[in-house]
């Protein structure tokens, strides 16, 4: 999940495409997609297109899931550091009642540190890990604490605002203390030397030997399957022994679980079908015994439910907090099926064989049965814990490997959410700053979201599961260069096809803009904006960059004499432009043609020349103009989306409707949630 995640902060920084179908005509200027940017952070939000044609009982689903998703914050803060959610509601007292000067550098200094905390879910940086630090004085920040009034601090019990501060200040600004949220140090002890809080005065040797004697025990006693021992608990050691509290109803954060289950219980009486319905009675079970082989049936279930509009992930799912990777945070994601979008890619797969017999390649290379791999597509409609405000934009669960290995797992992509993140960065001057012409920006705006995912789908769906190698040929040949090579073929193949007249008449789209677009971003992006992501003085390492340059600087070479492709300067700025589609368009099927045969050959002689001559070397002047022109874009790397606000409407006390609002107060909505979902005491 975080991998999807982590790939689209990058994406998000080169490319200035965007997507769903019924947006091409309305580019949707009013909806501020884009809302702040602070430290290293851009604060988004999303849309929920299609939540009004729910039915009346999908949309209380909906409703009731989503308060599920937002009542275990607090959890995932003291997951996070045991002192968070006391750091939390000090900011938080300070932001709403201090009536000091609230306009000078210092305060909003004050504030940005209050986002970056909300943001991160804690004082540790949601990505690196590492602490940071607020840029204001510690003894400014005390002024604040006792020139608050009218609110209260979470004072330990018998405790006074004086020994509050002298134990909180330093937690917060010494370098020294909780260095670290998660430590991958080697030849220190993990456990100790990291500041989560998944251990308390546990070693990292007993914490082994204590999950060591659990499974022993398991396999002893005749278990065939093993649980994720440990997922769901805090492994602690009290006078001397070790044992595990639990998370569940009864034990810890029961007050959070409560609200879950409360929630959980409303979603299960509206449930779309009896399945639905045992499977979150299953979750709700879960966390009422904290019992890791109801987790398992529960998520057997879940995999099983394939008819259901409404879907939803609400547990303790993800292991990357915590050093041993055996404690999950907490998290959830409400969504259900973008019917729209999963139609674009059932119908790409259902012609795959079509697509296979036109193919540009060798008839020797051609598979003669090819099946297209389909892939369901979800819209977002509520993120919690782990997934807020840092999304991931793809789903693969469950995590268990039999569960997947017996009964498979649901691999969803989210295109509400990278719809957002392209109109986000239409505004942030990527595309104005780089593209050739006023007309290349206009045709990104209109098709560029949809040309993406068209592209993806292609890619994905049928790209990579084409062709066939010659007899005798392993598959190995190509070696380091097998997976550029790999996924040029991939992108080619796309590439190509996007450009048919068979998109048209399957009803992909209806305008050649689409392909356009599609091919302006892929050569801009190959051969200019692709460089922001390299380090100056270094050659291109990573596999699709590769192959993105590959494909973009060897079409400009193939296509030189007619000038297929031109590069040129203006006001001392470097610029591409593509002068003939439809002859760009025959040289990628003549590089897919190439590409295809070597693969198909295993000519690895052929393969290493063209990535060598192509898709390696860096030009360092374009390099350095590239990275000066973008660093003055500002542009944060990092970003994350608010939530819509789901309101149920009454009538004598029962829903009639439920109506979705789009707030757009980043600190208002944490406000809210701090004062509406939080159900943990400051210290666990
Ligand atoms: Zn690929």
């Amino acid at each position: 999940m975080k991998q999807l995640a982590l790939l689209l902060i990058m994406i998000g920084l080169i490319t200035a495409s965007c997507n769903q179908e019924q947006k091409k005509t309305e580019p949707q200027q009013e909806f501020k997609f884009l809302l702040e940017q602070f430290a290293d952070l851009k604060i988004m939000r999303y849309q929920v297109p299609g939540f009004d044609e729910l039915t009346l009982q999908q949309k209380e689903l909906v409703y009731y899931l989503s308060q599920a998703a937002l009542a275990g914050r607090d959890i995932l803060f003291d997951q996070n550091y045991k002192y968070n959610l006391a750091i939390r509601r000090t900011l938080e007292n300070i932001a709403e009642n201090y009536k000091g000067n609230r306009e000078s550098d210092e305060f909003k200094k004050f504030m940005v540190y209050t986002k970056r905390v909300w943001f991160s879910n804690g004082i540790h940086h949601h990505y690196s890990k590492d602490k940071f630090f607020p840029e204001i004085t510690p003894a400014y920040f005390e002024s604040l604490m006792r020139e608050t009034t009218g609110g209260s601090f979470p004072l330990r019990e018998g405790q006074d605002l004086e020994s509050f501060i002298a134990e909180i200040v330093p937690v917060i600004f010494d370098p020294n203390i909780a260095p670290k949220a998660v430590s991958q140090e080697a030849g220190k002890d993990l456990l100790l030397n990291s500041a989560c809080n998944f251990y308390e005065g546990v070693t990292e040797q007993e914490a082994e030997l204590f999950y060591k004697n659990l499974k022993d025990q398991a396999v002893k006693a005749g278990a065939d399957t093993l649980v994720s021992f440990g997922l769901n608990s805090k492994l602690v050691k009290r006078n001397g022994v070790v044992a595990e509290e639990v998370y569940k109803l009864g034990g810890l954060y029961s007050q959070a679980i409560e609200q879950v289950v409360y929630w959980l219980k409303k979603a299960a009486g509206v449930a779309e079908n009896s399945h639905q319905k045992a499977v979150i009675e299953a979750l709700v079970k879960y966390y009422e015994t904290g019992d890791l082989s109801i987790w398992d049936e529960y998520n057997v279930l879940w995999v099983q439910d394939l008819d259901s509009h409404i879907d939803f992930v609400n547990g303790f799912i993800e292991n990357y907090g915590d050093p041993m990777g055996l404690k999950a945070t907490w998290e959830s994601v409400v969504n259900f099926k973008d019917i729209k979008a999963t139609q674009r890619a059932e119908t790409i797969s259902a012609n795959a064989q079509w697509f296979e017999d036109h193919s540009p390649v060798d008839t020797r290379f051609k598979k003669p049965e090819v099946k297209g791999v389909s892939a369901k597509v979800i819209t977002a409609a509520q993120l919690g814990g782990d997934c807020y405000p840092s999304t991931p934009i793809g789903i693969n669960l469950p995590n268990a490997d039999w569960i997947r290995k017996e009964h498979g797992s649901k691999s969803v992509t989210i295109e509400n959410i990278t719809y957002a993140y392209d109109q986000a960065a239409i505004g942030n001057g990527m595309i104005e700053e780089f593209a050739a012409s006023p007309e290349e920006i206009e045709l990104a705006k209109n098709f560029g979201s949809l040309a993406s995912n068209l592209h993806t789908d292609l890619h994905e769906c049928l790209g990579h599961g084409s062709g066939q190698l010659l007899p005798g040929t392993r598959g190995d040949e190509l070696k380091n260069y097998g997976s550029p090579l790999e996924e040029a073929r991939a992108d080619l193949f796309a590439l190509y096809y996007i450009a048919d007249p068979k998109m048209m008449e399957l009803g992909l789209y209806d305008n050649e803009g689409v392909y356009k677009a599609e091919y302006n971003s892929y050569i801009r992006n190959g051969m200019l904006t692709q460089l922001t992501r390299i380090e100056p003085g270094k050659t291109i390492e990573q596999a699709h960059m590769r192959c993105r340059q590959l494909i973009a600087a060897w079409s400009y070479d193939l296509g030189k004499d007619k000038n297929v492709i031109e590069k040129f300067e203006r006001d001392g700025k470097t610029y591409v432009k593509v002068n003939d589609y439809e002859a760009l368009r025959e040289l990628f099927g003549k590089m897919l043609s190439e590409i295809q045969r070597i693969k198909s050959e295993g000519d690895y002689t052929a393969g290493r020349d063209l990535i060598e001559k192509y898709a390696v070397q860096v030009d360092q002047k374009l390099h350095s103009e590239i990275l000066a022109r973008f660093s003055k874009l500002n542009l944060a790397p990092y970003g994350g989306f608010i939530n819509p606000v789901f309101v149920p409407v009454t009538q004598n006390g029962k829903i009639v409707d439920v109506k979705v609002e789009y707030p757009d107060d980043y600190t208002g909505q944490m406000m809210d949630y701090s004062k509406n979902h939080s159900f943990l005491p400051a210290f666990n």
